[in-house]
């Protein structure tokens, strides 16, 4: 095999490393990588205006909460913007994190682009110069990336094509990061719109997982060295029968072991519209279900760890500790529900409010 390129075995170990340290027990990930366009719809619901300035302002309260934030926050997902930016005090948003023992992460696809002839089907958009941006990335200290594919379950949908397509975009994404020394987070959403049960998101949930592992075995991706963010298997938004935590991570955790190897380390589910207190309490239902486990299951939540925060700043200097009080409380929580601890219950200035975006964009 030797005439093959492939990574080297100190390449391989680098890469396992942060993986591991990621999905480290009882700890999970902000995704703080709203898109410019992103940041000003969760924004224009506080009544702030969508600038860079604000936009650092926002971040730096999240990141200069206290040495709490390292207990139960392993990597922190920056939008390009930010990797660059800084704190009032000139220190770059990198080093704080790592400062606490965080990694830094980094958003690398372009956003979704129509896919001809379907059903309002996607593909993901940004492998060119990809490997050039991870090099970079790289240097600038960021140690993992994610990719959104977004995949939609309508009357015929997903379509083959979606499916075989937005897996093999996740793979050769997955080939340009490791090549650079960058964990690949692997995110094919299964978007909640719609009015079907829990069992027919299971079945597509599957489907989609089965073909994603292919193809990244296909692309000769090293497994150890990846993490899979998917959605949670829910029942559609608009279900007239929705289903209780213990069936979702029944049904959750049922699709992972039909489909994914037990040489990946972990599972960092994204929030995807629930609420912050259904996050943490189906996060904690999947950690408490007796059953095959054989990853790390934890989360890589955006909306359900900021909707509260967001809310209690307002974009108000007067209430950046208020804000990071809701943070931690809810990355506290969702640390719990990692090691099937959590106890329900915790409130806050959003808690409850449904974080649900029809046809959601990043
Ligand atoms: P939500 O947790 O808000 O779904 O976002 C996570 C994410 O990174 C989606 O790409």
């Amino acid at each position: 095999m030797a005439h093959f390129s492939y990574l080297t075995p100190e390449q391989q170990e680098a890469l396992r490393k942060t993986a591991d340290a990621i999905v480290s027990p009882g700890k999970g990930i902000l995704a703080a990588d709203e898109s410019t366009g992103t940041m000003g719809k969760r924004f224009a619901d506080i009544g702030v205006e969508n600038t860079e300035e604000n936009r650092r302002q926002y971040r730096q309260m999240l990141f200069t909460c206290d040495n709490e934030m390292s207990n139960y926050i392993s990597g922190v997902i920056l939008f390009h913007e930010t990797v660059y930016q800084k704190a009032d005090d000139g220190t770059p948003f990198v080093k704080l994190l790592q400062d606490k023992g965080i990694i830094p992460g980094i958003k690398v696809d372009t956003g979704v682009v129509d896919l001809l002839g379907t059903d309002g089907e996607t593909t993901t958009q940004g492998l060119d110069d990809l490997k050039k941006r991870c090099d970079q990335y790289y240097k600038d200290g960021c140690r993992f990336a994610k990719w959104r594919c977004v995949l939609k379950i309508r009357e015929r949908t997903p379509s083959q094509l979606a499916i075989l397509e937005n897996a093999n975009v996740l793979a050769r994404y997955a080939s340009c990061c490791q090549q650079a020394g960058i964990v690949p987070i692997v995110e094919p959403e299964i978007l909640p719109d719609g009015d079907h049960d829990l069992e027919r998101c299971q079945k597509v949930t599957e489907k989609v997982l089965a073909a994603v592992y292919k193809a990244l075995s296909d692309h000769h991706v090293y497994l150890e060295g990846t993490l899979l963010k998917p959605n949670m298997v829910t029942h559609g938004q608009a279900c007239k029968t929705p289903a209780t935590p213990q069936e979702i991570a029944r049904a959750t955790v049922t699709a992972l072991q039909r489909t994914v190897p037990p040489a990946m380390p972990g599972v960092v589910f994204l929030s995807g519209g629930q609420s912050e207190e259904e996050a943490s309490v189906n996060l904690n239902a999947i950690n408490q279900y007796q059953g095959k486990k054989p990853w790390a299951l934890t989360f890589s939540y955006g909306r359900a760890l900021q909707a509260s925060a967001l809310k209690a700043w307002g974009g108000k200097k007067e209430n950046l500790d208020a804000g990071r009080k809701e943070f931690l409380k809810r990355a506290k929580a969702n640390s719990e529900a990692a090691l099937g601890k959590y106890g329900g219950g915790v409130q806050g200035a959003a808690a409850e409010s449904t974080l649900f975006i029809k046809d959601h964009a990043y």
